[in-house]
Parts: C-alpha cells; sequence; structure tokens
C-alpha cells in the first residue's frame, strides 16, 4: 500500500459489534465512512466470542439432550461429540455471519480497511498494512477497538497447556481433563461445553461463590447445576504456582496448598481493554489507568470530534451495549443528538439453564439499602417447561416495595436469554408486577412463569402451594 490520503466524513476503528453497526448507521445518514480493522471483521463478538461460544453450546446442549433421550422415550444409543465437525459448523456459523457482515458494509457504501489504525496528532488516522501506511483524513474519529483475554503473571501463555478463551475456541482435541481459572460468564460457558464433551474439570474462583457478580441465589443453584454434571468446583482458591509445563499438559499448586494436573489450563479471569497504541495520549483523549476511555453519554471523548464505544470504554462489556453506544456515536458524529441510555441492560449467560438478569438484583438490593419486595416461581410448577423436560429453576423479580414497580428481575431456566426482554421491556415503561399479572400470557408457554411471579408478588399464584402462615 502506497502512502496516499483519502477523505471521509467518519473513519472507525474496529469491526466489532461496537464499530460495524456504527459505520453502518453512519452510511445511512449519508455520511463517507472508512472502517479498518486489523484481524477479522465481527471482532470478539462474530469470532472469538458471543457466537462461537453458543455454536458449542448448541452442540454440548444436543449431546445431553440426546444422553437424556430415554427419558423422552426415545432410544438413542452412542452418543459420541465428533469434536472436527463440531468446530467445523461452528467455523461455518461465524464465516456466514462475517460473510454477511461484509456484504452490508458494502451494500452501504463503506470501505473497509485491513490494518492497524491510530490516530496521529492532528486527529486524522493512520493505518499500517503490510503494504504500508495510509493516511485517513478524518471528519469524525469513532475508536471501537474492544477488548481481549486478560491474561494473570503467574502463567505462561506462550505454553500450549495454558489457553485463554480465544485458544480454547480454536482447540483442535477435546482435553481430558481441563483446569478453569475465573468462574464468570466465560468459565460457566466453558464449563458447560466441554463437560458436555466429557472433559474432567476442576473450577477455580477466588470469591466465595461462582458468577460473584449474579444474584447469590442464581449462583448457588449454578453452582449445584455444574456440580451434578461433575466439576470440581473450588472457592475462595487461586493458582499459587506453576510446579510444571509438561508436553501434555500442566502441573499447578493451589493457594490451598493441593497440587491439580490437566492437560489443559483456561484463564477466564475479564478482559484487558484496546486502548494502548493508538495515539490517544497525543491527541489528547482522557483514559484511565486501566485503560478506560473516558466518554460521556453522547459517546464523546474529552476531545472534540473523537467518539469511543464498547469494551473500551469499560462499563458493561457485552456486545449489545457495543452495539447501542456505537449507534449513538455514528449518530451524534453525523449531525444528531442522542444520548445513550443503559440503565437497563439485559445481561445472559448461556449455560444449561440460561440465565437472564435486568436491573436490580437482591444483593444490590439489600446494598443500596432499598426496600423490596422479592417474588419467585419455580419452573417445576410449569407445564411448558415440564413438556420440555427443562424445568430447573425460576423467575425472580425484584419489586420496589412501596409502589410495586419492578427494579429487576432474574431468571434461571430454559430460554432465559429470550424471556429476560418481556421484563426490560415492563422496566423501560414503569410497569408494576401488577401490570405484568394483568396481561394474559399464553398457554402454554414459559413466559407464563414470569406472570406467575408476577401474581406472587401478591400472594395470588395460581400453580404455587401458599406461604405457610407463620
Ligand atoms: P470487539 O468485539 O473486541 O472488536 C474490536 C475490534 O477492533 C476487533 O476486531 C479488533 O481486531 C479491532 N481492533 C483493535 N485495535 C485495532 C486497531 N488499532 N486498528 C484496527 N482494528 C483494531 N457479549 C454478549 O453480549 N453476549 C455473549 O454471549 C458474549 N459472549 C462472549 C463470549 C466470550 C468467550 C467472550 C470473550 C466475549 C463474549 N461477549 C459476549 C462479549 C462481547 O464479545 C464483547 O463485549 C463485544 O465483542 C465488544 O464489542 P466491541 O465492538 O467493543 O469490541
Amino acid at each position: 500500500m502506497s502512502a496516499e490520503n483519502s477523505e471521509y466524513d467518519v473513519v472507525v476503528i474496529g469491526a466489532g459489534p461496537g464499530g460495524y453497526p456504527a459505520a453502518i448507521r453512519a452510511a445511512q445518514r449519508g455520511a463517507k465512512v472508512a472502517l479498518v480493522e486489523k484481524e477479522k471483521v465481527g471482532g470478539t463478538c462474530l469470532n472469538w466470542g458471543c457466537i462461537p461460544t453458543k455454536a458449542l453450546l448448541a452442540s454440548a446442549e444436543l449431546i445431553d439432550k440426546a444422553k437424556d433421550a430415554e427419558a423422552f422415550g426415545l432410544k438413542i444409543e452412542g452418543v459420541q461429540p465428533d469434536w472436527p465437525a463440531i468446530m467445523a459448523r461452528k467455523n461455518k456459523i461465524t464465516e456466514t455471519l462475517t460473510g454477511g457482515v461484509k456484504q452490508l458494509l458494502k451494500a452501504n457504501g463503506i470501505t473497509l480497511i485491513q490494518g492497524t489504525a491510530s490516530i496521529t496528532p492532528d486527529k486524522n488516522v493512520s493505518v499500517e498494512a503490510d503494504g504500508g501506511e495510509q493516511l485517513l483524513n478524518a471528519g469524525k474519529i469513532i475508536i471501537a477497538t474492544g477488548s481481549d483475554p486478560a491474561e494473570l503473571p503467574t502463567f505462561d501463555f506462550s505454553e500450549p497447556s495454558v489457553m485463554t478463551s480465544t485458544d480454547g475456541l480454536a482447540l483442535e482435541t477435546v482435553p481430558e481433563s481441563l483446569i478453569i481459572v475465573g468462574s464468570g460468564v466465560i468459565g460457566c460457558e466453558f464449563a458447560t461445553v466441554f463437560s458436555a464433551m466429557g472433559t474432567s474439570i476442576t473450577m477455580l474462583e477466588l470469591m466465595d461463590r461462582i458468577l460473584p457478580t449474579e444474584d447469590s441465589r442464581v449462583s448457588k443453584q449454578m453452582r449445584s447445576v455444574l456440580r451434578k454434571r461433575g466439576i470440581d468446583i473450588r472457592t475462595k482458591t487461586t493458582v499459587e504456582k506453576v510446579l510444571e509445563y509438561g508436553p501434555d499438559g500442566i502441573k499447578v499448586e493451589l493457594s490451598t496448598g493441593d497440587t491439580l494436573e490437566a492437560d489443559k489450563l483456561l484463564i477466564s479471569i475479564g478482559r484487558k481493554l484496546n486502548s494502548s497504541g493508538l495515539g490517544l495520549e497525543e491527541a489528547g483523549v482522557e483514559l484511565d489507568a486501566r485503560g478506560t476511555i473516558a466518554v460521556n453519554e453522547k459517546m464523546e471523548t474529552c476531545v472534540d470530534g473523537i467518539f469511543a464505544i464498547g469494551d473500551v470504554t469499560g462499563g458493561i462489556l457485552l456486545a449489545h451495549t457495543a452495539t447501542a453506544e456505537g449507534l449513538v456515536a455514528a449518530e451524534n458524529a453525523t449531525g444528531g443528538n442522542r444520548s445513550i441510555d443503559e440503565k437497563i441492560v439485559p445481561a445472559c449467560i448461556f449455560t444449561t439453564p440460561e440465565i437472564g438478569s435486568v436491573g436490580l438484583n437482591t444483593d444490590k438490593a439489600a446494598d443500596q439499602g432499598i426496600d423490596v419486595n422479592i417474588s419467585r416461581f419455580q419452573f417445576g410448577g410449569l407445564g411448558k417447561a415440564l413438556a420440555m423436560g427443562e424445568d430447573m429453576g425460576f423467575v425472580q423479580l425484584v419489586l420496589d416495595r412501596e409502589s410495586d414497580r419492578i427494579l429487576g428481575a432474574q431468571i434461571m431456566g430454559p430460554h432465559a436469554s429470550d424471556l429476560i426482554h418481556e421484563i426490560a421491556i415492563a422496566m423501560k415503561l414503569g410497569a408494576t408486577s401488577a401490570d405484568i399479572a394483568e396481561t394474559i400470557h399464553a398457554h402454554p408457554s414459559l413466559a407464563e412463569a414470569i406472570l406467575e411471579a408476577a401474581e406472587a408478588a401478591h400472594g395470588q399464584a395460581i400453580h404455587a402451594a401458599p406461604a405457610k402462615k407463620k
């Protein structure tokens, strides 16, 4: 690539679920847009995150179902995962989606540039690629560079036995044994995948419970689900040191003094934000010690004309928040005036069963001293859940005691990631549990569990025994 100058109204850096929708929205609004990506269009979400994990989880769920076939009156013998085929399916889904995004970019007239971008001191964008450097004259810049897996200094990541989530999604064979360090969303999703594949798993968590940021009831029930899958969960435990990197595995000493050996060790302790090497300090963009780019509710950084969105701005590291922020930034970069509203953000964990949550949970309400009424309904009391053979879990509503308004909800159970949106919309509209209770829900449906939880708030759930009088 020879050094050449190109003029764009908007240059977006990073083509993940924040950057590519931002580019499309800016183009829809008539801007001349360039989108720069150093690796793969679709970013973490489509290539190393949301979608590949969900593809593997779909295979894992089918294996579990097939093993349970007799309960449905079916005889299926010899259920065996075919890992190369499972990975090929995952790769095909990823390729289909990233190919689709490329077509959308083309159809919207967006110039996709492959290379590593940085911001020049005069607030334009320089792109380095194999062929040389290209300068993009940028009216507005949207930084959407996302995040990478965080690493721990205890481990040598060049050793094949040590994996990030990205490595875990590229494994050529199923490990016989796996240590998972960190029991957050990613740790629990990987545990669900590999336990279905027959891997023997030990999960280590520094805090006193798994999924430590979730509602304590959710975290307790997920612990029992994972234990039933044969996963050895050790809380208040971490790796003290690595004793040996062998040719086929790793041996570690734990903070408890125990030693553990496994074929692979997965680190799932969080994300490192991608803000270094972008020339941000020189351009005057404010960063904190963790590398988080500071933005206001319009997704503007402190430098006029430079916006930032998605994981690199910290806060809620989810694909849908990245997208929502991308659309706000794109509109503001093209003459609009929008603010992001992240008060109501559903967050989902795609374990079996799934977990969906939104707003306040019981622990946060207690921490904030908010007087809440908690109402629950168990999927075990629901006809549809029983018919599906998925009666584990519950719907829990967190209600303002005085006004009955819904402040939050946690759903653990079948299709929780879809069901949670009924509550999100109810919250957006300022609804009460009485509003939900008075809305007729179809029968038989999983959504009836939400209706029953809302009825339970008034002591009137039909399919739950009344609480015993004290
Ligand atoms: P990213 O998706 O990280 O994209 C940033 C892009 O910028 C990358 O393609 C990168 O190559 C590019 N880039 C970086 N620096 C430069 C540069 N200098 N020049 C050019 N390009 C650059 N979220 C959910 O909502 N649901 C899920 O189910 C879910 N599952 C996940 C599972 C896993 C295993 C992981 C790791 C994450 C998961 N996430 C999930 C989180 C989600 O993937 C991220 O929150 C989301 O991808 C962030 O989007 P982004 O656009 O901010 O950044």
